[in-house]
């Protein structure tokens, strides 16, 4: 019998960083994204930066608290972060898993 795990293309991972606009610290969603790098999402603010650069924002009216409570959201859901859990999911993102 075979058991086929399921993984999602991306791992959130919780993490208290500065955020660059809020310039403090805050609660970031940071969400590895396997071949596409990773992203980083401010809970408080809603801006997103992936690979060092601030994502575009959005000109729709609302959109930072829309993004922050989606990032808060993420955030809660990611739980603890578990490296050997990471780990796995990257090398089977990269498809060498021994
Ligand atoms: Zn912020």
């Amino acid at each position: 019998m075979s058991i086929i795990i399921c993984q999602a293309p991306r791992f959130p991972i919780r993490r208290i960083l500065r955020c660059a606009t809020c310039k403090t610290r805050r609660r970031m969603l940071v969400v590895d994204n396997g071949w596409y790098g990773t992203s980083i999402t401010c809970c408080h603010c809603g801006d997103t930066w992936q690979d060092g650069e601030r994502a575009l924002r959005s000109n729709k009216r609302g959109w930072r608290k829309e993004a922050a409570a989606k990032a808060t959201t993420g955030w809660i859901e990611a739980g603890t972060y578990d490296p050997a859990a990471h780990q796995a999911w990257f090398e089977h993102q990269m498809g060498y898993e021994t």
